[in-house]
């Protein structure tokens, strides 16, 4: 499926996201329709304003619109989607803090998925693409601590320990496949490693906070924390080039460099790039961190990841796809410049 045998807009929810305002620019970009969802109208103009200056032509901006749709919430749903060529879902709760009440997070992660898929259906969409994350692939479980974790790995949601936000994401992608089994939806999901990378726009994610923390140097010493990474517009190339590539139809896709990196890597790599700044690269002592969690909410919900290095085979991507990962090492310091030269950092 391409452009040309798409008939009708490709629907995007959660187009305000950091990820989702490049894949709606790329598609914008290839000649695609685009309508994409935000949890109030009152955003709209943010996302124009975010994409508007990379378009290659300034009236692609003519080929998208946005709907209000909250993937708590019934309304708008099924009208929203009405006309649609396929569904690209990436509206999930991010949250850096993970919620006291799992379910704050995991509700609408699950229920906004069924609610976007069933919507879908009753559109007649049949080609569905999900935002899933290797969160839902290689965690709660030490085997992918020994090994690359693959699309063949799925996190165990019964590990003691897991983030709200690990579950969400795999409870999600399992009804995702649940739902598009019985319902004959054609779907692909997306894995992406942490995500980093210049943002469009100052309204950024939970990944770029991660790089606003280091730039804050508030914390005397880096935990040790690392991930598995991909730039966010190789993820938003991978979305796009598997809407169209009908191989990947039943598949998962992991989206991961080969650069696995611990927070004091990425710290490294912004100390070397901005020596004028005062930087913090030393590394926490397990028990300094352990005891930092006890205050610090955003750190509790690293904790049970502390030390593990959980790396992520993105061959997949790159063999399907064509996809030619960028260096995650210069993804951290362009989004660090971006936060330097706005004043956000
Ligand atoms: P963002 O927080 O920028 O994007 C999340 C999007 O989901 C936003 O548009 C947000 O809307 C929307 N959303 C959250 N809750 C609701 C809700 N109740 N109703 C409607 N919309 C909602 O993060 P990212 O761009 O990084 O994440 C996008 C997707 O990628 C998510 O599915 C995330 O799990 C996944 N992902 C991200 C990774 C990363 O490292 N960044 C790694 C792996 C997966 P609003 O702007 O109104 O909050």
């Amino acid at each position: 499926m391409n452009q040309a045998t798409m008939n009708g807009p490709i629907f995007v929810t959660g187009a305000t996201g950091y990820i989702a305002k490049y894949i709606v620019l790329k598609l914008l970009n290839r000649g695609y329709h685009v309508r994409g969802s935000a949890r109030s109208l009152g955003r709209a103009q943010e996302i124009r304003d975010a994409v508007a200056p990379h378009l290659t032509d300034p009236s692609a901006l003519d080929r998208l619109d946005i709907v209000a749709l909250d993937l708590s919430k019934d309304d708008g749903w099924h009208a929203a989607m009405e006309g649609c060529a396929a569904l690209l879902h990436t509206a999930s709760p991010f949250p850096i803090t993970q919620p006291k009440n799992p379910e704050e997070t995991i509700r609408p992660a699950v229920d906004g998925t069924l609610r976007a898929l069933n919507a879908a259906k009753a559109a007649g969409i049949k080609r569905v693409v999900l935002t899933s994350s290797t969160v839902a692939v290689s965690y709660g479980s030490e085997a992918t601590t020994q090994r690359k974790a693959t699309e063949e790995d799925w996190t165990d949601t019964e590990a003691p320990n897991l983030t709200p936000y690990a579950k969400s994401k795999t409870l999600a992608e399992r009804a995702a496949w649940d739902f598009a089994e019985t319902n004959g939806l054609d779907l692909t999901a997306i894995n992406p490693s942490f995500v980093i990378g210049p943002p469009l726009d100052a309204n950024y994610g939970t990944s770029i906070e991660v790089i606003e923390r280091i730039l804050a140097a508030k914390d005397p010493m880096v935990p040790q924390i690392g991930f598995a990474t991909v730039d966010v517009e190789d993820i938003a190339e991978i979305h796009i080039r598997a809407l169209e590539t009908d191989a990947t139809i039943g598949l998962r896709v992991i989206g991961a460099c080969e650069r696995f990196m611990w927070f004091q890597d990425m710290a490294h790599a912004i100390k070397v790039a901005f020596p004028e700044r005062r930087s913090v690269t030393r590394l926490a002592p397990a028990m300094i961190v352990r005891l930092l969690a006890l205050f610090d909410p955003a750190i509790r919900g690293v904790l049970p990841d502390l030390g593990r290095k959980r790396e992520a085979d993105g061959s997949r991507a790159r063999e399907l796809l064509g996809i030619e990962y960028r260096d995650t090492k210069e993804s951290v310091v362009d989004a660090a410049r971006f936060l330097i030269d706005r004043g956000l950092a």
